[in-house]
This record gives C-alpha cells, structure tokens and sequence, in this order.
C-alpha cells in the first residue's frame, strides 16, 4: 500500500545511472529512506524533490521494506537557500542537525515544525552569523533532549557578570567563582539567552529547562550592544552548541564546522 508523508529532504546520494537514494525527516515516521527512480535525468518530472532542502508531500511504495518515491507535491523549495554560499550552508546546519536527531520510525512532528520553520525565516533574513540558526540549534538541542540554560549561576545563584562559563554536562551557564566547564564570553551568553527567548512556550521535554525560568525571561538584557558586537555572539554561540552536541554525541558536524569557518 501507498505511504503518503510530508517530508523535509535531510540528504540525497547520486546511485546507479540517474538515481538517487534520499533521506527524508517526516512527522510521523521520524527519518525515511527511500529511492527515487531516474531523477538524474535532465526534465526527470521528480527532480525537484531529490534538492537539498525540498519541502513536500511524498508518496512512497513498499516492497520488501524497501521504499521508492514515486509522487511528490512541492510545499517549499527554499531555492534561495540553494544559490548563495552561507545561506547554503546555514540550511545544510539544520538538515544535519535534523539527520542527527532523528531516528527511523519515531516521532518528529515537533522537531520537523523547528526545521521547516527556521528554513522559511532564513530564507527571509540570510544575515551571516544567523541568529535564525542560533534558534534552530538551540532549540533541536532541546527537542533532542539535553538541557538548555541562561539563568542565573545554578551553583551559588548569584546573577552572572563578566565572565561565563558553560558546563557541556548540563547545558547551563555558571559564573566565575564556580567555573565549572568552558569559559564563555558575555555576547556567547546573550546569544543564547536571546535564541531561548525567541523559542515559543511550546512545552519541551526535559523538566529541567522549563524549571529554569531565568533562562526564559523576555527580552535579552543586551539593547545596548552593537551590532557587530551581537555578530560575534552568534558566531560563538554557533561554536558553543557545536561543542555542546560533539560532547553529547560525537557527531563531527561537518555543515556546522563549515558554516563557522567561512
Ligand atoms: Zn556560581
């Protein structure tokens, strides 16, 4: 029988003369991998949905637990975010992301409405560093389930000023007499707490995050810093959350490494 699915393009892989094996992120079955048949072929009536990034319902035939897309109806292309290099590349950060949180046969409706959404604002706001995507990872983190937080030092509980430092075990900052884990500057902290503002109130599953209201608050503290000054928070957020996953996961991120370095 048919499966029929909305479906975000995670990745895809050029087999045989003009195919492609892709893997897609749906809400219902989380990450599906599946053929799609002379889609190489110049004027293939599929082409668009093997892109990267393609946004579409797809329909899918089973055989022997093998799928092969044989139908797709466009909802976005995001071919904006194909043809410039960083926002190429911000784009290739949430699909990996997506790739790495994300497994066959679970639920991802929470984690695909992340994805699909931050695609749509980066399209609009292609800004390098992207606070877009400072959101995206925060949030992915989150759904993924490992804690996020920008309160007050969760040691001693004084209000931190100056110097931070990040604990990669528990995804919280702390202040400088604690010290435990990485230091952090100040723009790292905002940037952050700027992307956990920006997050909606949509319940996320780790009780501690939503014990931690400080890290929720609205508004960022920072109106006064410059421009260039809340640049340089995304790019050292982007940093701190690639550390904060490497440490849980392992996951080399290459898309990320290379967002971060161009
Ligand atoms: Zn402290």
């Amino acid at each position: 029988m048919d499966l029929k699915l909305d479906a975000l393009l995670l990745r895809a892989a050029d087999y045989g003369e003009n195919d492609r094996m892709v893997t897609l992120l749906s809400a219902d079955r989380g990450k599906i991998s599946a053929a799609m048949k002379g889609v190489r072929k110049a004027g293939a009536k599929l082409r668009f949905a093997s892109q990267p990034f393609c946004f579409a319902e797809y329909v899918f035939a089973e055989k022997g637990g093998r799928y092969t897309v044989t139908q797709a109806s466009l909802h976005e292309g995001f071919y904006d975010l194909r043809t410039q290099v960083e926002a190429y590349y911000a784009a290739s950060c949430v699909t990996e992301v997506c790739d790495l949180f994300s497994m066959e046969n679970m639920a991802a409706g929470p984690l695909l409405v992340c994805a699909v959404g931050a695609l749509e604002e980066m399209e609009r706001c292609p800004e390098k560093p992207n606070p877009v995507l400072v959101k995206f990872m925060a949030e992915a983190v989150m759904l993924a389930g490992y804690p996020l937080s920008a309160g007050d030092c969760p040691v001693c509980g004084k209000k931190l000023a100056g110097r931070r430092y990040f604990d990669l075990a528990t995804g919280a900052f702390n202040c400088s007499d604690c010290a435990v884990g990485v230091p952090a500057s100040e723009s790292t902290y905002y940037a952050i707490r700027e992307a956990l503002s920006a997050i909606d109130t949509r319940p996320q599953p780790q009780k501690d995050v939503a014990a931690d209201d400080g890290g929720r608050a609205t508004g960022t503290g920072n109106e006064a810093d410059s421009g260039a000054g809340k640049a340089d928070g995304y790019l050292r957020a982007l940093r701190l959350l690639r550390a904060y996953i490497s440490y849980h996961t392992e996951a080399p991120l290459p898309a990320l490494t290379q967002y971060i370095s161009l």
